[in-house]
């Protein structure tokens, strides 16, 4: 999905999580948008690379270098939208410093989403590093304004809608030993 979306997207799971949780909403954001600290590697290399006068690589570089799924830049992406990662790694360090469940279900949304939303060459690889890829159906990680502008504006008013209706309960999301507290 485009960081937008994955943004509003924890917002949304922030907006539903327990109100002691200070700026709840933020934080959701955050965690979700995450996973994707890992294409500061890939993206600024190919956008050297490309000859870029930014940085940056945009999808037109990635459509024309497919090599680049097989460079050791594109490693840090597969072992963080691996729930084998989120399992053996974030989530663990959540339970043991005590942060909120909201973080990692946020964390878990943005692969879940990135799944459907990758295809081909560039799908995600679920359980990295076991080599199983996940064909997805389409490529918003490619997408332009108008499409990251819908995508968002729905995730944006289902978020509105949860605020609205103060959804949020001192027990959704929140681990079970949380809940009483
Ligand atoms: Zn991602």
């Amino acid at each position: 999905m485009d960081f937008l979306t994955h943004a509003l997207v924890g917002a949304l799971l922030g907006e539903l999580s327990p109100e002691r949780i200070k700026n709840r909403q933020a934080k959701g954001a955050l965690a979700a948008m995450s996973p994707d600290i890992a294409n500061l590697v890939a993206y600024p290399y190919l956008g050297i690379k490309s000859g870029n006068i930014i940085p940056y690589a945009y999808p037109r570089d990635f459509y024309a270098n497919p090599w680049i799924v097989d460079h050791w830049t594109w490693v840090p992406w597969e072992i963080t939208h691996s729930f084998l990662f989120w399992g053996l790694i974030v989530m663990p360090l959540l339970l043991y410093f005590k942060k909120p469940l909201l973080f990692g279900v946020a964390y878990a949304s943005h692969l879940l989403l990135d799944m459907p939303s990758h295809s081909g060459i560039w799908s995600t690889v679920p359980f990295y590093p076991f080599e199983y890829r996940f064909d997805g159906w389409f490529d918003a990680w490619a997408w332009g304004a108008q499409e990251i502008f819908i995508s968002a504006m729905t995730v944006f008013l289902l978020w509105r809608c949860a605020a609205a209706l103060k959804l949020s309960g001192p027990d959704v999301l929140a681990w079970p030993l949380e809940a009483e507290s």
